[in-house]
């Protein structure tokens, strides 16, 4: 009596630490799934925000600055005349 007593109780002992594992182990899983998708999310929102300057300052050269014909050189807009070759805008 004594010794199926005792094999029952480490039977369920093995049931719950069995129990606890299945538990455990897919709530570590998502863990470790969660954070490695912050951090690539955190590494791809990072090209984007450091990607917006450039496309601000070229829209504002856009606007502001007129592009000369023969060499290139970005003269302002009330540019008549190109500052580097002197060509007419
Ligand atoms: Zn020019």
């Amino acid at each position: 009596m004594l010794a199926l007593f005792n094999l029952g109780g480490g039977e369920i002992i093995l049931i719950l630490a069995l129990l606890l594992l299945m538990l455990l182990v897919p709530a570590v899983v998502i863990a470790v799934v969660l954070l490695i998708v912050r951090a690539t999310r955190k590494t791809s929102y990072g090209p984007p925000t450091t990607a917006s300057p450039p496309s601000q300052s070229s829209r504002s050269e856009n606007l502001v600055m007129i592009k000369c014909q023969s060499c290139g050189k970005l003269n302002g807009q009330d540019a008549k005349f190109c500052q580097e070759c002197g060509r007419k805008l």
